[in-house]
């Protein structure tokens, strides 16, 4: 048992605001009685005096990732009440099944903001600077316009003040700007990075060989862009921003297509942990056809799994293990570069079809000891930890960017389990919810998901 993390995790309880929301209007899916609320909204109209929504210096959305980005204008000396922002409250449309949600987002600054952790691969330390003017909505391209929120305050006294609700639009035409809905962080990333990732190809397939696969793409200047899109996909969904990476970008990759390779891709440090990774990819010569592992978009998911694996940091312990085996390293391994994968809407299979199929499976096992070697039903790797993992975003966008943070925590990096990682995560907005409690609506919603894909 790591003393410093429930020492803070018990002053996080402590200072945390007792929040909750009011889901009254609330249809579709049952939500779990602790997020309901008795916090009083302010009556329709009515303003509440002296707290006035934060003012927005800038929002932006991101069709690849669905992430509506809001920048409050922390920089603005005329917002009085800057000094007490702590967060907001956003009312948005659910990324599964549009359901209408509240959530009460406060990043946890305190143990997230300016955390430094020491990287292994001769890259100097790696500083996370997270800001509490920055909120992460995951939702719909109609959701970006359609969200309303408040503003949480806490005065000098510690007494949490809201502001009145208002619309992210209403907001905007106020401030005289328009949201960006053209955003995709992924070219930031690639416009930004000094040394950008440079791919080189090779194979000893007679049929698969790197001439095949640049047809495929139009040349070989067009394959390299195509993968090169994919890895910044992967930073966009790992990193905060551009230059507050969140990963070890690695400048060589080398694709090798293997004859001999039979059972699936994987990566691994190649030439060596300093230089750059590999990943070698079955040839598949036996299926030229119509073979998964080549087509689109199947074969952009698996790789971009294993770009996750390059850059994945790992926790040195998991907390639980059965059988000699530990349950939360393997969920997490596999997990998260597939969440990282399904935030960019890949799944294995074709389009929904292999979505519908994975949440059919991930929803029919048992919350715990759902099969052999694991305990608890999100720790089933690949795609079941890493869809839910993806769809805890729906707390904080920024959730599967922040993962990668925990297992390099010192109170957590030798006691780590998915379940301390949304805990500390998550505790300035909701210092109560249990794993089982969040397990459960989530597959509320993927019932009424499937509902809608009959
Ligand atoms: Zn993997």
């Amino acid at each position: 048992m790591n003393t410093k993390y429930w020492k803070n995790m018990a002053l996080g309880l402590l200072v945390s605001l007792v929040v909750s929301g009011c889901y009254g209007e609330e249809d579709g899916y049952q939500i779990p009685d602790i997020y309901k609320g008795s916090w009083e909204s302010p009556k329709n109209g009515a303003t509440v005096v002296g707290y006035a929504p934060a003012p927005i210096s800038e929002a932006k959305y991101d069709a690849y990732l669905n992430e509506l980005y809001i920048t409050w204008d922390g920089g603005n000396d005329a917002w009085e009440k800057k000094n007490e922002y702590v967060g907001a409250e956003v009312e948005f449309a659910s990324l599964l099944t549009e359901t209408k949600v509240k959530r009460v987002m406060i990043s946890n600054i305190g143990d997230f903001g300016n955390l430094t952790v020491k990287r292994d691969n001769g890259l100097p330390n790696a500083t996370l600077n997270l800001s509490r003017f920055r909120t992460v909505v995951v939702t719909t391209k109609h959701g970006a316009r359609d969200c309303r929120f408040r503003s949480i305050y806490v005065d000098e006294a510690g007494n949490k003040q809201y502001s009145d609700w208002t619309s992210l639009s209403e907001h905007l035409a106020n401030a005289e700007m328009t949201q960006n809905m053209d955003y995709m962080a992924w070219k930031e990333f690639r416009e930004r990075q000094s040394n950008p990732l440079k791919i080189h190809f090779e194979s000893n397939s007679d049929l698969r060989t790197v001439e095949w696969l640049y047809n495929r793409y139009s040349g070989a200047d067009a394959t390299q862009e195509e993968f090169r899109k994919w890895y910044y996909m992967d930073c966009a969904t790992m990193s905060f921003e551009p230059h507050n990476i969140a990963c070890d970008p690695y400048e060589n990759l080398t694709f090798m297509i293997k004859k001999e390779q039979t059972g699936g891709a994987y990566a691994f440090d190649y030439p060596n942990h300093n230089e750059g990774r590999g990943i070698v990819y079955p040839a598949s010569e036996s299926n030229m056809g119509s073979d998964a592992w080549w087509l689109l978009p199947d074969m952009q998911a698996v790789v971009m799994h294993e770009m996750g694996h390059c850059v994945e940091w790992m926790p040195h312990k998991g907390h639980y293990e059965k059988k000699g085996e530990d349950c939360d390293k393997q969920g997490y391994q596999e997990g998260w570069p597939d969440a990282v994968k399904i935030s960019n809407g890949g799944f294995f299979g074709l389009a929904t079809e292999g979505q519908i199929n994975e949440y059919k499976a991930a929803i029919e096992k048992p919350y715990k000891d759902p099969q052999d070697n694991k305990v608890y039903v999100w720790q089933i790797d690949y795609n079941t930890s890493g869809a839910f993992m993806s769809w805890l975003r729906i707390y904080n966008g920024d959730f599967v960017r922040m993962l990668p943070w925990t297992v390099k925590m010192d109170a957590l990096t030798n006691d780590w389990s998915l379940e301390y990682a949304v805990k500390y995560i998550l505790k300035e907005s909701y210092p109560d919810m249990s794993m089982e409690d969040l397990w459960n609506e989530y597959v509320a919603e993927v019932k009424k998901f499937l509902n809608n894909h009959q």
